[in-house]
């Protein structure tokens, strides 16, 4: 079983521009839209607060990349 994992970092104006990082959260389970959603930092936010990332781009959380699990089967190999 692989886990899901999405990005999103801060819509603009919810915090600073300095802390508007990417950060990485669990997928909700079941397709269900959490009312809040916590990132592998610890970092929380309400849906309407975030902006969802295809991609990664901008500045990542540190945190989050230490503390995330590394899902290789869905990360290696993408060209
Ligand atoms: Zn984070």
């Amino acid at each position: 079983m692989s886990l899901r994992l999405f990005i999103a970092r801060p819509l603009p104006g919810t915090v600073g521009e300095t802390r508007r990082m990417v950060h990485v959260f669990p997928f909700p389970p079941g397709g269900a839209v959490p009312t809040r959603v916590t990132a592998f930092c610890g970092a929380e936010f309400g849906p309407t607060e975030l902006e969802l990332l295809d991609v990664p781009r901008g500045m990542p959380c540190e945190m989050c990349l230490r503390d995330m699990p590394r899902p290789d089967d869905e990360l290696a190999g993408s060209s």
